[in-house]
């Protein structure tokens, strides 16, 4: 038996992907379901789609649709990098410490290079040293910068901080990749339109995610450099991410982006955050050691707070960042979920 959310407040905190779908999402998913189309995203919604992401990144790019963040991220790098090239990223990046060697495989033995990170976000300086420090043949050569936004750490790049790495990129000869799996709170909080985020970074490819904002399921993988994505379609068929009802994977964008639903429910999510940091800021023995910047929440906690938690039944990871808990919020959390999990932290 499932257990009963009554009893056990459960999972709400633990990733924005423990949330179901968002009704916008779900309504499309359920209309697409009505009639027999073309398969393997050669019907109206994957089209449609696609052109609705063309306007709202103001640019002929190209679309394409894939199940999860992994093979969005493994994907792009291999479309960007040879075997022989190198992959610069955070040392605290999705693609080196939780994609399993998928961006290395799918390349083709294209090597991550670590640069140090504060707060999550990359330091120019480490980029450049890492792009110029070697330039002789025996050293994988640097083509690509990955950048997370919002970072693992719930942090964000400025737009100053955009246009500084955009253009330090470029200089250097690299391609910029965005691993956007929660872009759209990137968006909602940055106060930017998604085409000025993707110009000032000068970015070549966007993993534009939908999980994690109330999809099903699906990510988008978009390609402002559109050479880039010459040929993608078939490693995205080699790879097994090719879906033959590829209507459930794009007609619940259409709900999402129709009258900025998915902006909505980030906004939302970005201000449970908000909520949840400044309930755990006034409990004296709760640090934040990084700043709430979109939607999630990192607290060191102390040992009685979290085993009281733990007892409480409430789940959040403890393996990301240094020592301390990261509570994530969705477009489902409410505020009655994030004052439940305060009144318990102060053991009311
Ligand atoms: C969740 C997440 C992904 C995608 O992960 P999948 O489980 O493969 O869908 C990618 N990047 C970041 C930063 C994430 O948090």
């Amino acid at each position: 038996m499932p257990p009963d959310p009554a009893v056990m407040p459960g999972y709400q905190f633990a990733s924005d992907n423990t949330a179901g779908a968002c009704p916008e999402a779900l309504a499309a998913f359920v209309e697409a379901n009505a009639a027999a189309v073309p398969s393997y995203g050669n019907d109206r919604y994957t089209a449609e789609v696609s052109d609705r992401l063309r306007e709202l990144f103001e640019t002929p790019c190209e679309v394409f649709f894939v199940f999860n963040g992994t093979a969005a991220n493994s994907l792009a790098v291999s479309a960007c990098c040879r075997p022989y090239h190198s992959v610069i990223c955070s040392d605290m990046a999705h693609l080196e410490t939780d994609e399993c060697g998928g961006p290395e495989f799918f390349s083709g033995g294209s090597k991550i290079l670590l640069a140090a990170s504060h707060q999550g976000k990359l330091d120019p300086a480490a980029i450049e040293e890492l792009a110029t420090h070697r330039s002789d043949i025996h050293y994988p050569k640097p083509r690509l910068v990955s950048l997370t936004l919002p970072t693992e750490l719930g942090t964000l790049y400025t737009l100053e901080e955009l246009d500084e790495l955009g253009r330090l990129a470029k200089r250097l000869g690299l391609r910029v990749h965005v691993d956007g799996a929660r872009f759209a709170n990137a968006v909602a909080a940055l106060g930017a339109t998604p085409a000025e985020i993707v110009r000032r970074g000068q970015v070549d490819v966007l993993c534009l995610g939908g999980t994690k904002i109330g999809l099903p399921v699906g990510e988008a993988v978009i390609f402002f450099d559109c050479d880039l994505a010459g040929e993608f379609a078939y490693r995205c068929k080699q790879a097994g991410q090719l879906a033959s009802k590829m209507r459930f994977l794009t007609a619940p964008w259409l709900g999402m982006l129709s009258s900025d639903a998915w902006l909505r429910h980030a906004a939302h999510a970005n201000a449970m955050a908000g909520r949840l940091a400044a309930g755990f800021a006034a409990i004296p023995e709760v640090e934040l050691p990084y700043p709430t910047q979109a939607n999630a929440v990192f607290a060191a906690l102390p040992r009685a707070i979290h085993q009281r938690l733990q007892a409480r039944g409430w789940h959040y990871y403890t393996f990301i960042g240094q020592g301390a808990a990261r509570f994530m919020c969705s477009w489902a959390t409410t505020e009655t979920d994030v004052d439940a999990l305060l009144g318990d932290a102060r053991g009311e």
